[in-house]
């Protein structure tokens, strides 16, 4: 896919919409149980601007200086404009999510959320948050193993400043469907026992799918589909 055209965005915005729509219908699920998250890492501001104007309000980055340096070029234009950052955090750079982001979705340990809570709580601001879980066994990938969930939701309960809403992964990279799908699986399975156990936190949310698996995961339970390459094209990392 070549990078963006800001002219391509409405249609591909459209073709992403569809496609949601129909994977939705296809599973038996009313289409405002998902929410599409444009994920905007790497591309320029302009092109969120373009996709504000077609009606996005929530974007996606990955790392704190560029959620900076977006914030100080957007951030007064676009009112209303809000921030979900998806991306691993070091604790070092808690202090600009709490206070840019009105969602994290990939919270993995305790001594972050305890970063969090400190920095929220300076800034006198709350935060959606999401636990990131490992459910491909990839090392390549962040996320908390499953064995480690209930102990850390326990103990982000327990700081006000969080608002726990749910589970976050990624799937594993596989040409077998049947593998992505497992990471699916495992996400929403792991979301059952949470409420089974009474685990503290609202736990409404299941965010998995991209660009390239974003169907199967509506088709196993997604309520937050993370599309990049879908709507802004290749990423370029240079
Ligand atoms: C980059 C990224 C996405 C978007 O990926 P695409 O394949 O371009 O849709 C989704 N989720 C996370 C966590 C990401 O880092």
């Amino acid at each position: 896919m070549s990078p963006a055209d800001p002219s391509d965005l409405p249609t591909r915005l459209a073709g992403v919409t569809d496609r949601i729509a129909r994977a939705c219908r296809e599973a038996g699920r009313e289409r405002d149980t998902v929410r599409l998250l444009p994920v905007s890492k790497t591309h320029p501001s302009a092109l969120i601007r373009e996709l504000y104007e077609a009606g996005a309000r929530r974007f996606g980055e990955s790392k704190a200086q560029e959620l900076q340096a977006k914030v100080a070029d957007l951030g007064d234009e676009l009112p209303g404009l809000e921030w979900a950052v998806i991306g691993h955090l070091q604790t070092n750079k808690a202090k600009v999510v709490a206070e840019l982001a009105t969602e994290f979705q990939a919270l993995d340990s305790a001594k972050l959320g305890e970063t969090l809570q400190r920095r929220l709580d300076t800034a006198d601001r709350s935060l959606d948050v999401l636990i990131q879980v490992n459910t491909s066994g990839e090392t390549s990938k962040h996320g908390l193993a499953a064995a480690d969930l209930p102990a850390l939701a326990r103990e982000l309960a327990t700081y006000d400043r969080l608002r726990v809403r749910g589970l976050m992964t990624l799937a594993a990279a596989d040409p077998d469907p049947a593998v992505v799908a497992g990471s699916f699986t495992a996400l929403a399975d792991l979301r059952a026992r949470l409420r089974d156990d009474d685990v503290p936190g609202d736990w409404s949310e299941l965010s998995m799918g991209m660009s390239g698996d974003f169907e199967a995961a509506i088709a196993h339970g997604s309520t937050c589909v993370r599309i990049g390459s879908a709507l802004f094209g290749a990423r370029d990392y240079s």
